[in-house]
């Protein structure tokens, strides 16, 4: 079994970050990425953390922008029009989700598409959906295909068997897989909470994603013997054994399936660490793209 670790790829991603940022620095660009953060939600405070610590340690400038939860729909779409209007700021993303009184789909809707480096507005999901590469396709669903590609896992004619439809991850990651080109050309089905026979679907895949959000829930009875399991679920257990009281897990149970996989990812230290890296070329490809208009 292959341990198909996040840290190694993510600091290829990095690396080619840091060339790319050293070309923009000759023209006296620095990409500008701002991040805005709805609330107190624990869990998206230390990703947003996660992120301005990242941009800065990069040389990128970090905008984290902290609002109530109360905040109205028309001051949150105010401050996307001031960022999509602000020329330092070549990426914005809006952490999810938002409280409940909030429209995410107005939100998204609102951001300057040449901006979305998320890759979650309709004109990037539209271009993503048309193989149009002059997109920007959703961080954690490009981060799984660079995983693949980086291990030397091939996807051409592979089953794809994809638990989990939302746009952010599932559906996303079902587009960039069935498309045409390198670490796609795969054969997709994607399941959801009213497939039925789930086992006897998953144990066909050749490569299983886990985007589910229930921890463990991917067991030995639905994983086919040589199978690549890419796990992108960030569940927090309690547990009291653990600093902080909980620890992380996945979407699959890591310890009763691994033995049977051909190469597995890990949670922490799998997808997790690639959805950052990979919002940073996005970021950077935003400011090359803009400065090349
Ligand atoms: P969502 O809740 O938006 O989607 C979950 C999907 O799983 C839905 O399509 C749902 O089906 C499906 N599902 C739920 N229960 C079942 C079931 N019993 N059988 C089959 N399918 C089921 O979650 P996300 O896509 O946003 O996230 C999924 C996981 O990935 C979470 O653990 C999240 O924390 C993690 N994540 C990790 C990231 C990373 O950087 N590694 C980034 C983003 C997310 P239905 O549509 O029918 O409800």
């Amino acid at each position: 079994m292959k341990l198909i670790e996040g840290q190694p790829i993510s600091e290829a991603v990095y690396a080619e970050c840091e060339q790319e940022l050293a070309k923009l620095k000759v023209k006296g660009l620095v990409p500008g990425l701002a991040v805005v953060l709805v609330g107190e939600d624990p869990a998206s405070k230390a990703y947003v953390g996660a992120k301005d610590r990242k941009c800065k340690e990069l040389g990128l400038h970090s905008v984290k922008i902290e609002k109530d939860a109360d905040i109205s729909q028309e001051e949150l779409l105010s401050q996307i029009d001031t960022l999509n209007a602000d020329d330092s700021i070549h990426g914005i993303l809006v952490q999810m989700p938002l409280p409940k009184h909030l429209s995410e789909e107005e939100v998204i809707r609102r951001i300057d598409p040449n901006k979305d480096v998320d890759g979650l507005h309709p004109v990037n999901v539209a271009k993503l959906a048309m193989d149009d590469s002059t997109g920007f396709a959703p961080c954690t669903p490009s981060g799984c295909q660079r995983m693949l590609l980086e291990s030397g896992i091939e996807t051409e004619g592979k089953h794809v068997v994809i638990v989990g439809r939302s746009l952010l991850v599932g559906k996303t990651l079902a587009l960039l897989m069935m498309g045409k080109g390198k670490g796609a050309n795969a054969t997709v089905t994607v399941a959801h909470s009213r497939t039925r026979n789930l086992e006897e679907l998953a144990s066909q895949a050749d490569i299983l994603v886990a985007a589910i959000g229930i921890p463990k829930f991917i067991g030995p009875g639905h994983v086919k013997e040589g199978a690549v399991v890419i796990d992108v679920g960030i569940n927090r257990v309690d547990d009291e054994t653990a600093k902080r009281g909980y620890r992380l897990v996945g979407d699959v149970d890591f310890e009763a399936v691994a033995e049977k996989c051909e190469a597995i990812t890990p949670v922490p230290g799998g997808v997790g660490r690639m959805t950052i890296a990979m919002l940073m070329a996005n970021t950077i490809r935003a400011c090359r793209l803009r400065s090349e208009m």
